[in-house]
């Protein structure tokens, strides 16, 4: 593990990608349907965006701060090639966190009671709308956590979150951690505390995206990545621990026994998903620093999508080496939106091992679909280079593995096809195909068929010593000058 690093706030990292020329400030008052998202989709992957004065709101906005790979091995402090490596040894060896008294903790710096009658979420945040058909605003970068109510320890997720009303909010929450405790919780009549984080520091929200067991506190992965136990503070209405950080901090509890419409929304596969009966939140208090900052994620761009592919690509690269240990890499491409598609580079020492990365990917994650297995000399970051693999190393009635009938992501709206496009019943959801693809060359081969053409001493030209002109000025002095 690397030394501490500074980038343990949000507000920390605005601060270093603005010194950078990579914030970029946008005209006051935007409105925050639609307006908001799509300016910030437009500049996903080139700078973050801020956006004073949303919709005429007095708290800015923020969106975009991660949206590319570079920019989380910066806030970790490595090379981009040890990306998945830090994650994974943080994954691995979590750094239990450290409690700090309120007025130690900005994110309390200001109280809003919420009771009867009292407070509204609707005009106390400015939460966007973002997609055409989305049911209205929705909080996308919320970091919802909650104690496990058997053993304490908590947990945490992003969950998408509707606004439904004055202190009630709609969530939508999958069959993972928090579903587990909210279940048990439910099964004694009980509502399960919750605080939903919103503004914390890129490692804090990449750590919640951890593939991790039950009872692992993501917060502590948090820690690891900072290398320095994070700073939590206990919330002022339950006992759940919050990042004492973080700009924005909703405190409340999922109600039991309660089910109410949430969606459509914009997921990350470019489509929507539906309106369905879901749990909801109700708000007991919402804490904020001095003139915080609210982060919002626009669904199925580059921070959406590299928040989901980082951990998976550590989980699945871990997963892979432990059976395979001549696997160096893999990817989750954007085509198949951060989740479906699997570029996997190994060095292949058997004939036929590839088919066994094949298998042995899809029985790492259920949402993969698609698996391509390279050679070690392809870059798996580089669709054009995997792509060139496939045309040039594969053919499908040698090199393909399809699996029928197995269970894939209940969002690849493919999935549905069998049942005229109509959502299927839940036993039949996400129930689908697996492609594999071995692109490998065969290990033995003659002379030059498999030779990569290669131009002796391309890597190691210096073009701003090679160039000596550009424009016009590109032909003074040499034969082309006259016409
Ligand atoms: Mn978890």
């Amino acid at each position: 593990m690397n030394t501490p690093q500074a980038f343990t706030s949000l507000r920390g990292w605005l601060r270093h990608l603005a010194a950078t020329d990579r914030l970029a400030l946008i005209r006051p008052g935007v409105a925050l349907t639609h307006e908001l998202a799509a300016i910030a989709k437009r500049l996903d992957g080139t700078q973050a965006a801020l956006f004073p004065q949303p919709g005429g709101h007095p708290m800015p906005v923020v969106s975009g701060f991660m949206s590319r790979r570079a920019w989380i091995a910066e806030a970790m402090g490595v090379p981009d090639a040890q990306l998945l490596q830090r994650f994974r040894a943080a994954a691995e060896r979590p750094l239990p966190w450290r409690e700090v008294a309120r007025d130690a903790a900005p994110a309390q710096q200001v109280v809003h009671p919420f009771g009867e009658g009292e407070g509204d979420i609707r005009t106390l945040l400015p939460i966007p709308t973002h997609s055409e058909h989305d049911n209205g605003p929705y909080i996308t970068a919320g970091l919802v956590i909650a104690r496990n109510p058997k053993t304490g320890v908590q947990n945490v997720s992003i969950n998408r979150i509707q606004i439904q009303g004055r202190d009630r909010l709609g969530v939508l929450i999958l069959p993972r951690h928090l579903h587990a405790f909210f279940a048990a919780a439910e099964a004694q009549g009980q509502a399960l505390d919750v605080a939903i984080v919103i503004g914390v520091d890129p490692l804090t929200a990449l750590a919640s995206q951890a593939i991790a067991a039950l009872d692992c506190d993501e917060l502590e992965i948090a820690g690891a990545l900072h290398g320095a136990p994070l700073p939590v503070v206990k919330c002022t209405t339950n006992q759940v621990r919050v990042p004492a950080e973080a700009e924005i901090v909703i405190e409340g509890r999922i109600l039991p026994n309660v089910r109410e419409p949430e969606g459509p929304f914009g997921e990350f596969p470019k489509y929507y998903s539906a309106r369905e009966e879901r749990e909801v939140i109700v708000i007991d208090a919402v804490t904020h620093r001095r003139d915080p900052v609210f982060h919002t994620i626009v669904p199925a761009e580059m921070e959406h999508l590299l928040l989901g592919a980082i951990p998976r690509e550590a989980t699945l690269l871990a997963h892979l080496q432990r059976s395979f240990p001549n696997v160096s890499d893999v990817h989750l491409s954007v085509g198949g939106v951060a989740r479906y598609h699997l570029h996997v580079q190994m060095k292949k020492t058997r004939e036929g091992q590839a088919k066994n990365v094949i298998l042995g990917a899809f029985g790492g994650h259920y949402d993969l679909k698609q698996v391509i297995v390279v050679d070690e000399d392809v870059n798996v970051h580089d669709p054009a280079e995997v792509e060139w693999a496939v045309a040039t190393r594969f053919q499908a009635d040698r090199d393909l593995v399809v699996i029928a009938g197995a269970q894939g992501s209940a969002l690849d709206p493919s999935t549905s096809i069998a049942f005229a496009g109509n959502k299927p019943p839940l036993e039949w959801q996400g129930f689908g195909a697996k492609m594999g693809l071995d692109a490998t060359k065969p290990i033995r081969s003659s002379e030059h068929v498999f030779t990569r053409v290669r131009i002796p001493g391309e890597s190691d030209v210096d073009l701003a010593t090679a160039v000596t002109a550009t424009g016009t000025a590109a032909l003074t002095g040499t034969s082309l000058e006259q016409a």
